[in-house]
């Protein structure tokens, strides 16, 4: 009998903690989101990190910038938030229109700001097992396994994604804790068989229901990343959930899944980037 890891409750009680932990720090806790051009998923996701913002008492700032903003406007926002003791925390979404070169505007971010945790240094650290701001969706699948007391050590663990925001720091969070980790991608030679030597099987390939029943071992532990759409447009995971959870001991939703624990790191992260300032 496989159980569902309610990442919507878990990231609800989460929120909560770090509500308390915002006031007790006596701080005016503020982060700084940067939003070029009209894509409208990122829209959706700025609005909702400063909903969670409201709710944990973060004080929101929010930068819109036309689609049509010059590289040097978007750098110089950057560089003054940088400088901004009211700013703990910079998120710049991602994508940006073609011709902003993200490289170059992420640059500009602080590692002690950088809440998405995904400059050199941060990711330095975290490759180091030093303590740092972790990448927030690997950071919400650590705390989701947490939740559940799933046991890491020793077991194989495989990772089907190596992104540097999620597949990558999130085979080094296993490793971290002592799992035995695999990191697949698109030239993997024979995935299949490679997951089904799974343990602990995480998909973050961005493709609908591309984890099949057949990939998965019996009792396997599953986390869905992916946010996809199905064939009827409605919002679906990278993992066949319907034939998959049968398989499996613990397997994480999409919706309700990953996704609102990736908010909640973020929140967590700000709160440590200015209880750290
Ligand atoms: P990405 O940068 O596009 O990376 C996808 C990875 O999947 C790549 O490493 C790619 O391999 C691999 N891949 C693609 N096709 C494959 C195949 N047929 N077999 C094996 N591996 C394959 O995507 P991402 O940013 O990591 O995001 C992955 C998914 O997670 C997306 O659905 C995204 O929307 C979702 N996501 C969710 C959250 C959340 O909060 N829930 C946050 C971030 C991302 P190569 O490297 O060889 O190309």
């Amino acid at each position: 009998m496989y159980k569902v890891i309610d990442g919507k409750a878990l990231a609800a009680k989460m929120r909560e903690d770090i509500k308390q932990k915002v006031q007790a720090s006596g701080k005016n806790i503020g982060l700084a989101v940067v939003l070029v051009g009209d894509d409208p998923a990122s829209q959706v996701y700025v609005r909702n990190k400063i909903k969670a913002c409201g709710e944990v008492g973060i004080k929101s700032y929010a930068y819109r910038l036309d689609k049509d903003a010059t590289q040097a406007s978007v750098e110089e926002l950057v560089k003054s938030l940088a400088e901004d003791n009211n700013v703990h925390g910079i998120l710049v979404q991602l994508p940006m229109p073609p011709h902003i070169d993200s490289k170059k505007v992420l640059s500009h971010i602080p590692c002690k700001k950088d809440v998405d945790g995904f400059c050199a240094e941060n990711i330095g650290k975290l490759c180091m097992n030093e303590d740092c701001l972790v990448a927030c969706t690997p950071n919400g699948v650590m705390q989701m396994l947490a939740s559940e007391g799933i046991e890491l050590k020793g077991k194989n663990a495989v990772v089907v994604g190596r992104s540097n925001i999620v597949g990558k720091p999130m085979a080094m969070l296993l490793t971290n804790a002592d799992a035995t980790v695999t990191v697949c991608h698109s030239k993997t030679a024979d995935l299949k068989q490679v997951c089904l030597n799974a343990d602990v099987l995480v998909a973050a390939i961005g493709k609908a229901k591309f984890i099949t029943a057949d990939m998965v071992k019996e009792g396997a532990v599953v986390i869905d990343v992916g946010m996809d759409r199905d064939e009827n447009g409605k919002l679906c995971g990278d993992v066949d959930f319907e034939n998959v959870k049968e398989k499996c001991s613990y397997i994480s939703p999409v919706p309700g899944g990953v996704g609102p624990m990736t908010i909640t790191m973020l929140m967590y992260n700000t709160y440590l980037a200015a209880v750290r300032s």
